[in-house]
């Protein structure tokens, strides 16, 4: 019988997979982190980081990333619908582009010791002595590796397990579809500082200057009416007119990319000597900053439990998981998926965008998370 040959592989080298390896790697562990793309990679993503995004950043060991990475500082939320608008001043967080960001993060990873490879798609196999195999290919003849324990972080989509681990995706019916695009657009309607979100029937576009001023595009469209509008630069387009924005010719001729169904979780999100985290547990639009903040909360959270996991597994380690990641992220997911409710209904989110302006004070509990920078308790485990 051969040990494992790293004490932890994690795959997906998002916010969720490049700080758990950072954490761990930082736990003396053997860590490799494997990802289907190579980065600096662009990623559908509203890049707004709220206050539990970074505060997350703080804990890990990386306070001033987003700063020196340009991140710009959100100060201004713009609400359009039905040709009304709406602007409430608040501090909301950073936006930063998703190439930098995930790409700096893995950059920490490998300075704290992890292995990293790109361009090489994994699917976790069959269980080995003390631990699991994974698969891991990358062009050539697919090879096989282990690990005491696998992290799977892999986003919306395919979670790359093989059929026998009993972990089922659950797509939430009629979810909305993701798309995005990054355009270098000179409307001056879209002031750097502000998260801009135009909400129309049928799916909404939210729109922020990136550190780099490009405006970076992020939306959400019924499958449907994607196909009905002919694709999504159309879709954002009607979006757009329909809450009175100024339009972004430059978006008609960008790259979109599009996404998965955006509500679902995968349940269980733990298996034998494998658990599950950001996107890849679970994921509910709509998209109120918070995808990110989930994702780095979960990486900081896992840390304990991969630890103990080294020693021996147990179920009790999964069920944990299960708990601890609906302690975390469950009553937020639950407010969004009442905020999507709304969303839908156009006669009641244009009474709840004019309550919210007459009583600010509202939106507090959503804007909640998006502004400081603390997180209590503290989720980080001491390094040795
Ligand atoms: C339209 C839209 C707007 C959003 N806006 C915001 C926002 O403003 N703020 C915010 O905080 N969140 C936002 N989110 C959510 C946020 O993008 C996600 O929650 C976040 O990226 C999740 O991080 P992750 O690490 O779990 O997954 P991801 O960032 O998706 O990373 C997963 C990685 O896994 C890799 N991968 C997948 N399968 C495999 C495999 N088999 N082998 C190897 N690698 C694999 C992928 O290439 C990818 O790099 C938005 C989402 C959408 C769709």
């Amino acid at each position: 019988m051969t040990a494992p040959e790293w004490d932890v592989i994690v795959i997906g080298a998002g916010p969720a997979g490049a700080l758990a390896a950072h954490q761990l790697a930082r736990q003396q562990l053997r860590v490799l982190l494997v990802d289907k793309r190579t980065f600096p990679r662009w990623k559908v993503c509203g890049t707004c980081l709220n206050g539990v995004a970074l505060g997350a950043l703080a804990q890990a060991g990386l306070p001033d990333l987003v700063d020196r990475l340009g991140g710009v500082p959100l100060v201004r939320l713009r609400l359009g619908l039905q040709q009304h608008q709406m602007e409430l001043e608040r501090p909301l967080g950073r936006s930063l582009s998703r190439g930098c960001l995930d790409l700096a993060l893995c950059e920490a990873a490998v300075a704290a010791g992890t292995v990293l490879r790109m361009d090489t798609e994994a699917t976790v196999a069959g269980p080995c002595p003390g631990g699991r195999q994974v698969r891991l290919g990358s062009g050539g003849a697919p090879a096989t590796t282990s690990a005491r324990v696998v992290l799977v972080a892999t986003g919306l989509g395919s979670p790359g397990l093989t059929p026998a681990i009993p972990i089922r995706s659950q797509v939430q019916a009629h979810s909305r579809v993701g798309a995005g695009c990054r355009v270098e657009a000179q409307a001056s309607g879209y002031a750097p500082g502000t998260i801009h979100m135009a909400i129309g029937r049928h799916g909404y576009v939210g729109l922020v200057r990136t550190e780099a001023g490009d405006l970076n595009l992020a939306a959400a469209f019924e499958r449907g009416h994607l196909i009905a509008a002919g694709g999504a630069a159309h879709a954002a387009a009607g979006v757009l007119a329909e809450a009175g924005f100024e339009p972004v010719p430059e978006a008609a001729a960008a790259a979109w990319l599009a996404t998965p169904a955006l509500t679902g979780r995968r349940w269980p999100p733990a298996s034998e000597r494998v658990l599950l985290l950001g996107d890849a547990a679970g994921y509910v639009e709509p998209f109120t900053g918070e995808g990110m903040g989930w994702a780095l909360l979960g990486a900081l959270a896992v840390v304990p439990l991969v630890l103990q996991g080294q020693s021996q597994w147990s179920r009790e380690l999964e069920q944990q998981w299960v708990r601890r990641y609906g302690q975390l992220i469950g009553s937020r997911q639950r407010l969004c998926h009442g905020l999507a409710f709304a969303l839908r209904r156009p006669g009641l989110s244009r009474w709840l965008l004019g309550a919210v302006e007459r009583w600010p004070v509202l939106v507090t509990p959503l804007l909640h998370p998006l502004a400081g920078s603390s997180l209590n308790p503290p989720l980080v485990a001491p390094c040795p």
